[in-house]
């Protein structure tokens, strides 16, 4: 078959800056990075309590390779399953108060095998209209009747539950911190329209782990639902620094899940190192809550230092900040301006977020300076 469409694609994409490519990270990660030889300041990593090269973690990593080696060898069914998964998941399931967890490869997979197995063809998938893609795919894969309600908007969800009475199950999907507008899902809210309707909820934390609530449990502790969301999901690759995603929720839900979710079924284990890794962070997460109070202090100060007349911030209420440009071209020409003057911050432009709704997309981190948000302020 002719593969022209492959290079008139490429061509279109690159025509509505639309195309994407890589920039070379040379050190490791952290509120500096090294690119091309030059050091950047790096204001659009998930690392938000900069635990990603932390000395301690690459300790434990190291010494759990050498005593376990590198690879699981097989899925966790088979012969994968070891020692150190069956006690990251004790410690994840402590972490989040939870009666159980379970870990996929990454928090993409623990999306798309949650749901899938959750729902199907007889059911109905609720998820807001901002929901991180991996929701999107898991609820597209699940084959059950997908639901999109309005950002945040209650009265649209209300409508959408009260059209999927007929259906055997209903299940909704949110993310707790939304990914690319950083502001928070109105989680009591849904549960309250939840119970009155019979659905299950499931929240994403992928964001707010580590980073929310008084002792970093997430918006599901800031809001004090812990007990009070069917499904939690999250990941080991943000605030943790690591590598892999979970689900947390009741012994019944994840033995199913173990049973059912096809992406945690046939695939490898994650290396028992990431797992000893992602160990000692929640570890640290949990005695040194000053990381959490550095990132908030300092999203504070940004917050009070940026003329927030001239940028628009959307909604935004945690460390992560968008500054709406609506242009995808305008967008990577401020990146690009920025890149040269010593930041690195993102250009985020559709399939991303919506057409129109391209922005500059920073987030914060705990071992930022006051130096550091003046001095990218200044160059804004
Ligand atoms: N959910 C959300 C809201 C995310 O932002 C991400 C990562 N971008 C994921 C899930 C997927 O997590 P992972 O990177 O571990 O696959």
């Amino acid at each position: 078959m002719d593969l022209n469409f492959i290079k008139t694609e490429l061509f279109e994409l690159r025509k509505e800056d639309l195309y994407r490519d890589f920039r070379t990270v040379e050190s490791r990660q952290g509120r500096i990075v090294s690119v091309h030889g030059r050091d950047l300041l790096c204001f659009c990593s998930n690392n938000y309590l900069d635990l990603a090269s932390d000395r301690r973690i690459i300790d434990a990593a190291i010494s759990a390779a050498r005593e376990y080696g590198i690879g699981a060898g097989a899925s966790r069914l088979i012969s994968g399953n070891m020692y150190l998964h069956n006690k990251l998941e004790t410690a994840l399931a402590d972490f989040k108060r939870s009666e159980k967890s379970i870990v996929f490869p990454t928090g993409y997979m623990a999306n798309v095998g949650t749901i899938s197995a959750l729902v199907g063809p007889d059911d109905t998938v609720i998820i807001d209209r901002l929901v991180h893609a991996s929701i999107i795919d898991g609820a597209k894969l699940s084959g059950a009747k997908m639901k999109v309600y309005k950002h945040c908007d209650m009265e649209s969800l209300r409508d959408a539950l009260e059209h999927s009475r007929t259906y055997r199950r209903r299940l909704i999907v949110t993310d707790s911190v939304f990914s690319m507008d950083g502001d928070l899902a109105p989680l009591i809210d849904i549960i309250n329209l939840a119970r009155k309707y019979d659905a299950m909820t499931m929240v994403d934390e992928a964001h707010a782990t580590g980073v929310f609530g008084a002792t970093g449990r997430g918006v599901i502790e800031h809001f004090g639902v812990e007990d009070q969301v069917d499904i939690v999901m999250g990941t080991l690759s943000k605030a943790i620094g690591c590598f892999g995603g979970y689900v947390c929720g009741s012994k019944h839900l994840i033995d199913y899940i173990r049973n059912r979710a096809r992406s945690f079924i046939y695939t490898t284990a994650i290396p028992p190192a990431v797992c000893a890794a992602a160990m000692k962070a929640i570890e640290i997460i949990d005695t040194e809550p000053e990381r959490r109070d550095r990132l908030w202090r300092n999203v504070s100060y940004f917050r009070l230092s940026i003329d927030d007349e001239r940028y628009n911030l959307m909604n935004s209420s945690s460390q992560i900040i968008p500054i709406l440009l609506g242009d995808a071209g305008l967008t990577l020409h401020k990146s690009r301006r920025l890149y040269k003057e010593g930041f690195l911050v993102s250009a985020i432009r559709p399939p991303t977020v919506p057409k129109g709704q391209a922005r500059l997309r920073l987030s914060l981190m705990s071992s930022h300076t006051e130096e550091d948000i003046d001095t990218l302020l200044s160059v804004l």
